[in-house]
């Protein structure tokens, strides 16, 4: 009997296997040709001045619209482009729809905000990554401190020569780098140095947890290793106000999170942008670079 019903099981778990390859191979198809039928499109999510709560930065979010299965999250279907390699097609995409985006707010007239982008292991492995980007960057006359790159502690780690060279390339053209949620990987504080690392990004689970005493301590402390390497801390995430008040509090920079926005879309994004501009007042940051 026993017997009997492992192999039923054996059997039920083998359909569904099939089934999620059967899947996975369908959005891979369709994926590669997303982007010709301009299925793909970025949002805009603002990153706030600790301190003056007003928005300084945006990041560039993925978002794929399927035309039969309707919007797909990033987190189902940036893995596969990973495995697959296509995501260095995608990422090319990402780079220069927010590149020209950046372009055609100048082009208005209006003042963008840095916009940051996540790279994969892959794109930074890619020999000639920061040459393309800073050939982009000079081709449309975008200033590069106006982009941002984002990347986790993991994809530091796949081809360390390779990833620093890189990395290295386009902090030197002035691109900023942030290590995107920090404290979930193998963070080995010896090799951050190594890089040239502007910004530490606490990643959402600590802020989730600042109201449980010790896990605060746990938050504060990232907080000060940031600090104590001399870089700009930023905390994802966040939610609520008291969260807010308390990651001020303990330092953080910038702040990112629904209790301030939602990621926007362009058209909603733009119009943050115009009423920045309007209410006149200088870049919140107060050292904005022209
Ligand atoms: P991430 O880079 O850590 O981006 C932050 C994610 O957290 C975003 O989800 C954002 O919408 C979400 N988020 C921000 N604030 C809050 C908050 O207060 N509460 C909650 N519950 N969530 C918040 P999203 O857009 O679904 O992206 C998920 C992940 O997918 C990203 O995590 C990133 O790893 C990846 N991703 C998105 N776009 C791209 C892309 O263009 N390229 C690559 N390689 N990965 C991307
Ligand atoms: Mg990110
Ligand atoms: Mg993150
Ligand atoms: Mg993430």
């Amino acid at each position: 009997k026993a017997k009997e019903l492992g192999r039923g099981q054996y059997f039920v778990v083998d359909d569904k296997l099939t089934e999620e390859v059967h899947e996975r191979g369908k959005l891979q198809q369709d994926m590669r040709q997303a982007i010709e039928r301009g299925e793909f499109r970025l949002v805009y999510h603002p990153r706030m001045c600790a301190r003056t709560r007003k928005p300084i930065a945006a990041e560039a979010l993925l978002r794929w619209d399927h035309p039969e299965r309707g919007p797909i999250p990033p987190d189902q279907f940036i893995p596969i482009a990973e495995e697959t390699g296509f995501i260095t097609v995608l990422s090319r995409w990402v780079v220069q729809t927010a590149v020209f985006q950046l372009r055609s707010w100048m082009a208005m007239g209006l003042q963008p905000l840095p916009v940051s982008l996540n790279l994969s292991a892959a794109d930074l492995m890619l020999q000639d990554q920061a040459q393309e980007i800073g050939a982009l960057l000079s081709e449309l006359e975008v200033p590069p401190s106006l982009l941002q790159v984002e990347m986790t502690e993991s994809s530091l780690l796949s081809d360390r020569e390779r990833v620093q060279e890189q990395l290295a390339e386009l902090a030197g053209m002035g691109v900023e780098l942030l290590i995107d949620d920090f404290g979930t990987g193998y963070s080995s504080l010896a090799y951050l140095h190594q890089f040239q690392v502007h910004k530490l990004k606490i990643d959402r689970s600590f802020v989730q947890r600042l109201t449980h005493a010790p896990d605060a301590l746990l938050t504060r402390q990232i907080v000060e290793i940031g600090k104590g390497l001399g870089l700009c801390v930023v905390a994802e995430g966040v939610e609520t106000a008291s969260q807010a008040d308390l990651l001020t509090a303990m330092g953080c920079d910038e702040l990112q999170g629904f209790y301030f926005n939602k990621p926007l879309d362009l058209a909603a994004y733009q119009a943050l942008l115009e009423e920045q501009q309007e209410a006149g007042a200088a870049p919140a940051s107060g050292n904005a670079q022209a």
